[in-house]
């Protein structure tokens, strides 16, 4: 049996000046199926459409040449932030030929399974995680048109096939190139409002520390990736696997850069010293708002002063720090939008990210409308932008880092589009 795993990649359609992080991620989640189908016997092709941009006669002979094929319209990396409009995947599926050999699955066939189904008159749609569907559906042991396996076990998964595809394909803007996604765990106990968790379930799962090892010996140890992002939703809240994961690095000598992302009331200065011993150069923290009213309101359980511990703490064991901010909650006031703008210019972040807030199916707040039009939010991102990269002393901190001067660049070249 044949199948290919195709990636269908927004910058096919998305205009550059939507798109607004500058990046290349590998797709883990098509890879971990990969990895499992090929365990089966099975050939697998993958085809990534956000590296390259392959016409769709090229799609549709490789399509040909299957017995099946997979499309996901939003890999692991873009679960929890999907692309809100999908118009235009749809008028890709649908151009396409020998639709009733095609899957589709992400977090947009996840949210509108039969609507997706209607649409495109595709053979399946996959609801939520799709590692287990998709070797259920090669096995033949199922003849559903919706299917969703939401049990899946991390630890029965071989090492992501991250030989099926170039890693010199693959950069992070704030890391790298020989740029690898890895997972130690899935899922999330937080409840935050507005997260859209459709992808993960209910239930948080884990990898085996051995597990997790086996997976670090392949990536780096044999495929020699050079920049890794842990994609756990909260990489320190279990954080003596943290801790043990960063002694295996530094024991084992591997010499790589990595990042994760986590919350500010999951951070511990002595683990910190650790994974930065072990090369973690940055964490993520989603920080959402400067008001505390808000952050009430979203339901996030983070106190303004954990905010500002975290990072000072973040720096001081010498990791670099990248915030993440939103704007248009509804019931947020212009006063709380501006509150946070100056919130965040005067924390001591490296990075900063501001984004509208999207109204995702099956969050807190699907009911509840933003109080203020599209373009005033828009307004508001962009002047954020400008406060935090633009400040003077922030500007001129950077002269000193030539690094974080790069990864500057690099980032207004994907912000500015
Ligand atoms: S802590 Fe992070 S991942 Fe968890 S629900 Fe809140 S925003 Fe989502």
């Amino acid at each position: 049996m044949k199948a290919v795993l195709i990636n269908y990649g927004w910058g096919r359609t998305v205009s550059k000046r939507h798109k607004l992080i500058n990046r290349k991620w590998p797709p883990l989640d098509l890879l971990n199926c990969t990895a499992l189908l090929e365990k089966e016997g099975i050939s697998i092709e993958v085809v990534d459409l956000n590296v390259k941009k392959y016409s769709d006669e090229f799609i549709n002979h490789k399509i040909g040449d299957s017995d099946i094929a997979f499309i996901t319209s939003s890999p692991i990396d873009r679960w929890q932030c999907p692309y809100p409009v999908f118009d235009e995947f749809i008028l890709f599926v649908n151009a396409l030929k020998q639709k009733n050999k095609i899957y589709i699955m992400g977090a947009h066939a996840s949210l509108y399974p039969h609507k997706i189904f209607k649409q495109t008159g595709v053979r399946g749609i996959i609801k939520g995680q799709p590692e287990s569907a998709v070797l259920k559906i090669c096995k033949n042991e199922t003849a559903s048109e919706i299917i969703e396996c939401p049990n899946v076990d991390l630890n029965a998964f071989p090492p992501p096939a991250y030989e099926k595809i170039d890693l010199n394909d693959y950069y992070y803007e704030l890391m790298g190139k020989r740029f690898a996604l890895l997972e130690t765990s899935r899922g999330c106990p937080f409840h935050c409002l507005f997260c859209f968790k459709a992808m993960y379930g209910d239930k948080v799962k884990k990898k085996s520390l051995q597990k997790i090892k086996d997976d670090i010996d392949y990536i780096v140890g044999r495929l020699k990736a050079k920049n890794i992002y842990f994609i756990d939703l909260e990489f320190t809240l279990d954080k003596e696997t943290a801790a043990k994961i960063s002694e295996y690095i530094i024991e084992k000598g591997y010499k790589f850069n990595w990042c994760c992302q986590t919350r500010v009331d999951a951070v511990d200065y002595e683990l910190f010293c650790l994974m930065h011993r072990a090369g973690c150069k940055l964490i993520h923290y989603g920080i959402e708002s400067g008001s505390q009213r808000v952050l009430d309101m979203i339901q996030k359980r983070i106190d303004i002063k954990d905010i500002t511990e975290a990072i000072n703490m973040t720096k001081k064991a010498g990791i670099e720090t990248a915030g993440f901010f939103m704007f248009g909650f509804p019931g947020e006031t212009e006063k709380e939008m501006n509150e946070t703008i100056s919130y965040a210019t005067k924390l001591n972040l490296d990075y900063a990210s501001f984004h509208p807030v999207i109204a995702y199916p099956e969050t807190g707040f699907i009911k509840n409308k933003c109080d203020y039009p599209d373009e005033f939010i828009a307004g508001v991102v962009r002047t954020a932008y400008l406060k935090f990269y633009l400040k003077p002393a922030y500007m001129l901190s950077r002269l000193f880092k030539p690094r974080q001067a790069l990864n500057q660049l690099r980032l207004f070249r994907g912000l500015i589009g």
